[in-house]
């Protein structure tokens, strides 16, 4: 199988540089050439194994350049003892027709461990096909979750360091203290004066400069990406979409077809779940939800895209998006691969914030996706009925998935299985969950919150999240935007 870039269909190049290099240089994103397709045997014969396996037999689908005792490696390294029960995508059933699939059992508890455990796997085995011998340096702007994710996933692994910066009053407390107190040998964290957008352009302006890339050559380092736009972080989440329907089968025989509803940012989860439906997953409606940034909800309504508009702070802040990044794969792919109509699009997008599909992909969308929003009021709503009917905690970013997919029945009637995807542990956003499920109870303070929590409903705060403000502090460093490279070379000792 070889990739091309959304924006040069003609470009061709393996899995091993694709993971590498992490984005295309003409600014595409790499796109696996064709969709191999699966027949009922193959998910039967699945759903007799455990996840590590399956992850197996997926990967090697995709990643043609890579070795059996290779991918074996990677899909060993990420999911073996890295999550709870050694299960780390359970499907938790709600009711007759509806689950909830878990994504959130690894060490920083949410769904971005599911491709963070195992991207350091997939980059340093590619490095070691293209670039040998080749110290990679991870550099990561975060506003939370993924900075976490990425440390836990990068630290002590050999012929790779990384850097992670973060807005200084940006994050919660509790993100704060999950950066500052990191263990590892190979990493470093350093919060920056200034908001998200800073740290984010600081961050892309250290990757662009021709200066700093030589400097690091000279010391046989290169930069690679950790976020969304790197393949070898969609492809893990092909995975659990293909598990999800394996699971159903084992536990319910024959399941004809199955709707997915994804909490989404940036497009990568739902994405993922789009391509597992073309690879034959039989998935019938993807619904798409959204917080009160509903750029996506309009686009799927109208295919017009436009994010000229106000940004909302909400309760499911890994939500707060007004630019899907992945979103360019999937029309690139119902366009039929016209990486010149996507170059335009994508070109109206950097000029005018906005671009409107063709009928065709407008059609293609149609028939696929299902868009809903939720407000922040309407998420905890949606928490409290669940918890009250089902006595299941929901965080705030499942609970907008929630809402929308009781919009959707009401609407529809449909009465299809259907699996809803929760990315987050409800104690990671502990202060909004505690306000939704018993009001009288709620406080402020994200690690006060959890102990009441946990009170409250009688469950467990997740083993990664207990005793954070009780960890050893390493790194306190706080610096100017424009002095981020200083800080760089200074980790890096050049
Ligand atoms: C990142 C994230 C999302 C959004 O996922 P995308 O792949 O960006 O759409 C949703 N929920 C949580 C908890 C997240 O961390």
């Amino acid at each position: 199988m070889k990739y091309n870039s959304t924006r040069n269909s003609t470009l061709s190049v393996d899995s091993a540089k694709a993971i590498n290099d992490g984005i295309s240089k003409d600014g595409g994103l790499f796109v696996p050439n064709e969709m191999p397709k699966l027949d009922k045997e193959f998910f039967v014969r699945l759903s007799k194994m455990n996840y590590i396996d399956r992850a197996g037999e997926v990967l090697r689908l995709f990643l043609t350049d890579f070795t059996d005792e290779e991918i074996k490696a990677c899909t060993k390294g990420a999911y073996a003892g890295t999550f709870d029960n050694d299960c780390p995508a359970p499907l938790y059933r709600l009711n007759d027709n509806t689950s909830i699939l878990e994504l959130w059992h690894g060490p920083t508890c949410a769904f971005k461990d599911m491709a963070l455990q195992i991207l350091p796997y997939l980059l340093t085995t590619s490095s070691k096909k293209v670039a040998d011998g080749q110290t990679t340096v991870i550099l990561v702007a975060t506003s939370g979750d993924t900075g976490k994710a990425a440390l836990e996933g990068f630290k002590d692994v050999e012929n790779t360091k990384i850097i992670v910066f973060y807005p200084v009053d940006g994050v919660s407390n509790a993100q704060k203290l999950q950066m500052m107190t990191q263990e590892g040998e190979n990493v470093y964290v350093c919060a920056i004066k200034g908001n998200f957008d800073d740290a984010q352009t600081g961050v892309k302006k250290i990757f662009t400069n021709p200066d700093v890339a030589a400097k690091l050559a000279e010391n046989g380092m290169a930069f690679s990406s950790a976020n969304s736009i790197n393949w070898g972080r969609l492809l893990p989440q092909i995975v659990y979409y293909i598990s999800a329907y394996c699971d159903l089968i084992a536990e319910k025989g024959e399941v004809e077809s199955y709707n997915v509803v994804v909490p989404t940012g940036n497009f990568g989860n739902i994405l993922a779940a789009y391509y597992a439906k073309k690879m034959g997953a039989p998935i019938n409606k993807l619904i798409c939800a959204s917080n009160s940034n509903k750029v996506l909800t309009d686009f799927i309504e109208s295919g017009v895209y436009d994010r000229n508009r106000s940004f909302y702070t909400t309760i499911s802040p890994s939500m707060d998006i007004l630019i899907s990044s992945n979103l360019e794969r999937l029309i690139y792919d119902m366009s039929g691969c016209d990486s010149e109509l996507i170059s335009g699009y994508m070109a109206g997008l950097s000029a005018d914030g906005k671009y409107e599909v063709n009928d065709k992909i407008k059609a293609e969308l149609n028939a696929n996706f299902v868009g809903g929003y939720a407000t922040d009021d309407e998420t905890k709503a949606a928490i409290n009925e669940t918890y009250i009917t089902y006595n299941y905690l929901a965080d705030t970013h499942t609970g907008v998935a929630i809402k929308v997919y009781n919009d959707y029945v009401k609407n529809t009637g449909d009465k299809t299985e259907t699996v809803i995807v929760s990315t987050a542990s409800p104690y990671k956003f502990s202060a909004d969950v505690l306000e939704a499920v018993d009001s009288k109870s709620a406080d402020h303070d994200g690690i006060k919150a959890m102990a009441i929590l946990s009170e409250v409903t009688g469950t467990k705060i997740p083993t990664p999240l207990s005793g954070l403000d009780k960890r050893t502090v390493r790194f306190e460093d706080v610096c100017d935007s424009d002095d981020m490279i200083k800080a760089v070379y200074g980790y890096l000792g050049i």
